[in-house]
């Protein structure tokens, strides 16, 4: 049967997300498995947000609040800025499709690392731009190179922060750096997934360029600290003028009622996150000791993951973990991507990875 698409289409592939555990405990019979794969919370959502989604059950015959009143005063509270300052998405993950549309014409040029989260190619090249790749020197974000890489078709500058999948931060002062050599025009997306879990004294406070006024916008997210990735709701932070941009492509109900109310209660969930940002912390630790030595040193990391080089072909060794019951990412080549979990699970991933690497 004839189908026309366009080219740019045809030049994407389907996101391959983490392999599910019913699916694994299907294909190998496994009883116990393990997902140290898509950088969840280990401990799962806030109960606080559990305890809410009851109430908001016998109102699903209702289209959501479109304009989610509650949850943007609430997280314009939170960060000091208006209401009109707040934009919902269905995930952050849908805010990236919005922006690549609403900035991007055909042929513009959508500036980003080379090696970070692949949903912002996707988007771009979507929407029928061009993603222009930066090489990162270290595992780390090359904001030098990032700057001279604009041209007068650059209409976005994606700095993911931490990145996904290395962990690495961008400091204060290079994002200093780069937004004083960056065309005012352009706008900066700062992906802060995994803000949360930061440690660094040394990371932005982003939040200054929008209150500035500035041509930006930061992306949070419930999915991760929060526990919420299956309720589908991220947050951006930005101008009054962005907001009203972007709403005129966003889908009205993006985001559900449900997702409203639960983000809602696990913002307001501090216990939650602490006990979260803890056991991140130790497990981190775990983690870090127990690849370095299997000889797999990881690469710093300021997010809940650690990406490591296993000394050998990482396709293969993600397999082979996958026969013991645990699921974690292969990147390319060497490098591997796991989540950190809680104790009992970074153990269960450190003796299996120990077993796969000798067996060869
Ligand atoms: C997980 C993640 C997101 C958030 O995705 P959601 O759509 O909010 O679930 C965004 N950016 C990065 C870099 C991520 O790793």
């Amino acid at each position: 049967m004839t189908i026309h698409v366009h080219p740019d289409i045809l030049s994407l592939s389907p996101y391959v997300p983490g392999k599910p555990i019913e699916e694994l405990q299907r294909e190998f019979g496994l009883e116990r498995v393990i997902k140290l794969a898509s950088n969840e919370n280990p401990l799962g959502p806030s109960p606080k947000a559990l305890a809410v989604l009851n109430e908001g059950m016998a109102t699903l015959h209702r289209y959501p609040d479109g304009g989610a009143f509650r949850l943007r005063q609430a997280l314009a509270d939170r960060w000091k800025v208006t209401p009109d300052q707040v934009i919902l998405g269905n995930g952050s993950d849908e805010l990236l499709g919005l922006l690549a549309r609403t900035f991007l014409s055909p042929g513009d040029e959508a500036v980003m690392a080379d090696h970070t989260f692949v949903i912002y190619k996707m988007e771009v090249v979507a929407a029928h731009g061009k993603a222009v790749t930066v090489p990162l020197v270290q595992w780390r974000h090359d904001v030098a190179a990032m700057a001279e890489a604009m041209t007068p078709r650059t209409k976005l500058l994606f700095l993911c922060n931490p990145n996904n999948p290395t962990g690495t931060m961008v400091s204060r002062e290079e994002v200093a750096r780069l937004l004083s050599q960056v065309p005012e025009h352009v706008v900066v997306v700062f992906d802060e997934a995994y803000f949360e879990y930061v440690r660094s004294a040394d990371f932005p406070d982003s939040m200054t360029y929008v209150r500035q006024g500035r041509n930006a916008i930061v992306l949070r997210t419930f999915s991760k600290i929060y526990g919420l990735a299956g309720l589908r709701i991220g947050y951006g932070i930005t101008t009054p003028e962005i907001t009203n941009l972007l709403n005129r492509v966003r889908p009205p109900f993006n985001a559900n009622s449900l997702a409203q109310l639960g983000a809602l209660a696990a913002l307001g969930d501090d216990e939650h996150v602490a006990t979260s940002r803890a056991v991140n912390e130790s497990g981190m630790d775990q983690l870090k000791s127990g690849l370095a030595a299997l000889g797999c040193m990881p690469v710093p990391s300021e997010a809940n993951f650690l990406y490591f080089d296993a000394g050998c072909d990482g396709r293969r060794i993600f397999e082979a973990l996958l026969r013991q019951g645990v699921i974690v990412r292969h990147i390319e080549g060497r490098m591997v991507r796991v989540t950190v979990g809680q104790a009992e699970e970074n153990q269960i991933f450190l003796t299996a990875l120990a077993r796969v690497l000798k067996t060869g």
